[in-house]
């Protein structure tokens, strides 16, 4: 197993970091992925489910054995891995499927490679996010997604949502006296922030 990070003892030390993909996926909205055959990232609970041969794990590629071919569940397009399509799909954690082996992404030491742990990772947050983002948030009408885009419009009252992009650090940057603050172009005169910081889908910290 290749750590992209040997500075850290574990991949899990840096979860679900989209930086060990940049080689083998490239994220993007649903309605740029190609169709065709393509990969799947299954998620399970905190599992994903892979294709293991002589010790080696892969995503499952190609038609989806029984029962998940004839469960009829929305599959989402995410983007494409070593070139080819890749779509993620969110299984019920009570059903096994023959000739596909769960792996817990939290498990520690880590049981595949950084690049298939933060695959699965960024696909349960988008999976996460297409869930809670079915019905608008202000009206309870259904969303539909935009064209191009990670997000989506209300069919009712038009509101668009994106995903969450989560503040994860804010700072208090003082010298004697003074303070540090920044400032957005665009902003009213005399507004200043604390430094702080936000994580995407995916992104390192
Ligand atoms: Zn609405």
């Amino acid at each position: 197993m290749t750590n992209d990070y040997p500075s850290f003892a574990s991949p899990l030390h840096l979860p679900f970091n989209r930086q060990s993909l940049a080689r083998n996926f490239t994220l993007s909205p649903p309605d740029a992925v190609p169709t065709g055959e393509g990969v799947w990232v299954l998620r399970q609970g905190a599992s994903i489910l892979l294709a293991e041969k002589n010790g080696a794990f892969s995503l499952p590629q190609g038609d989806l054995p029984p029962p998940i071919s004839g469960m009829n569940r929305p599959e989402l397009p995410i983007g494409l891995w070593q070139g080819t399509p890749c779509r993620a799909l969110s299984l019920p954690s009570e059903l096994t499927i023959p000739g596909l082996t769960p792996v817990n992404l939290l498990a520690d030491p880590p049981q595949i490679a950084p690049a298939l742990l933060s695959l699965g990772g960024v696909a349960g947050q988008i999976l996460h996010w297409q869930r809670g983002s079915t019905f608008c948030s202000h009206c309870a009408a259904p969303t539909v997604p935009l064209a191009h885009e990670w997000g989506k419009r209300c069919s009712g009252c038009g509101h668009l949502h994106f995903p969450s992009i989560h503040p994860c650090i804010i700072v208090l940057v003082r010298r004697g006296r003074e303070l540090l603050l920044t400032r957005k172009e665009g902003w009213p005169e005399n507004r200043y922030s604390l430094v702080a910081g936000f994580v995407d889908f995916g992104e390192a910290l």
